[in-house]
């Protein structure tokens, strides 16, 4: 006998709430294990800098780029060269450092601190006197070179679990679901040819131009997951520019767990990526455990998830039922002749800030609204 309508929906959202207690304790699981404590100690150990140096990084690193010196275009671990041979690792010949600005600083002693004509510089090495406060104060900057871990050799640097990208073909019909639940969202969705153009990542939401962006050179399993993930932004974030700052990882938390769901409902394993990027998220969270991060979004992606999936026309597998008896009097069997890849769209530069590649270390962080 069919299930009734309402039976059906009941069990699908136990599977969804099922997939995201997995989802919640698989991120517990990496984030307390050694690979995660490894990488945030080494983390630990790299300071973080004024956005001005953080700038010259930027810009020195994007030169040494388009010059073929280092492989990658954006910068990862950044250290002065003594800070390296403190790593085990050694900068590489010819590789000329990044040119920052340090802070000076001196010390100043005074008896009656109270009085600011009153304190004096102390030369190196000089005690205060009996009595007098001892405050240090910067004084100037100098010139200071530092290296990314690109350009150096040596002992290897422990890694968090990194996304690994889907392989494979999309499920049918997924692709054109999606983006026409993006499009009937007000954004027009764009693919683009390569990372370079949306700033490194796979995809991303401009909420000011009202797109979404993704791109071609990855396995259409992967490009689909990505266009389920940039729905949940378009369904769930905003373009307040400052809430998505202060949200950034809850968000992409959020919309990494709705591709999770639409995959799975479809037959796809996510968890690959989806495990390593919502925990990187999630413990930049301020004040929260990863996993209570995670689990706080269960409620809002469950119901997102099943809007999407509510309004689909592909084949499902969420409760298990064959998907004849799964969908209502209204379902159509997708046709087998349904290309899996997506439709090519016209690709265009989206002037916006990037979905960025998933790792807990200290790049020198842009924010942006590219959520
Ligand atoms: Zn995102």
């Amino acid at each position: 006998m069919a299930k009734t309508r309402e039976q059906a929906q009941a069990a699908r959202e136990a599977k969804l709430d099922e997939l995201h207690e997995s989802l919640t304790g698989a991120v517990e699981e990496l984030v307390s294990g050694p690979d995660w404590a490894r990488a945030l100690a080494f983390a630990a150990r790299f300071r973080s800098r004024s956005f001005n140096n953080t700038l010259l990084i930027w810009v020195a690193h994007a030169e040494a780029y388009e010059q073929g010196r280092v492989p990658e275009p954006f910068p990862s671990y950044v250290a002065g060269y003594k800070q390296w041979q403190a790593l085990g690792r050694q900068v590489e010949k010819g590789q000329p450092g990044y040119q920052i600005l340090a802070p000076m600083t001196g010390r100043f002693a005074s008896a009656t601190p109270q009085d600011a004509e009153s304190w004096r510089r102390l030369s190196k090495g000089e005690k205060p006197r009996a009595g007098e406060v001892v405050r240090s104060k910067m004084v100037g900057v100098r010139p200071a070179y530092v290296w990314d871990a690109s350009q150096t050799a040596g002992d290897p640097i422990p890694e968090p679990p990194a996304p690994r990208l889907l392989e494979g073909e999309a499920p049918a019909g997924l692709w054109g679901g999606l983006a026409a639940q993006v499009e009937a969202a007000g954004f027009a969705v764009l693919r683009v040819p390569h990372e370079g153009m949306i700033h490194g990542a796979n995809g991303m939401t401009d909420y000011t131009a009202n797109t979404v962006a993704v791109r071609e050179n990855m396995d259409p399993a992967a490009q689909v997951k990505t266009l389920a993930h940039e729905l949940g932004h378009v369904l769930l974030h905003g373009p307040d520019a400052e809430d998505a700052r202060q949200h950034r990882g809850i968000g992409e938390v959020e919309a990494e767990s709705v591709a999770l769901m639409v995959g799975a409902a479809h037959g796809m394993d996510t968890s690959g990526y989806t495990i390593p990027y919502v925990s990187t998220w999630a413990a930049r969270v301020d004040g929260k455990e990863p996993v209570e991060v995670v689990k706080a979004t269960g409620e809002r992606v469950r119901k997102t998830a099943l809007a999407i999936l509510d309004q689909l026309d592909t084949a499902q597998v969420s409760d298990g039922t064959p998907p004849s008896q799964d969908r209502d009097a209204t379902h159509r069997e997708t046709p087998a002749h349904v290309r899996p890849a997506p439709e090519p769209a016209p690709s265009r530069q989206v002037a916006s800030l990037p979905e960025p590649g998933a790792r807990p270390v200290p790049v020198p962080a842009v924010e942006g609204r590219g959520l």
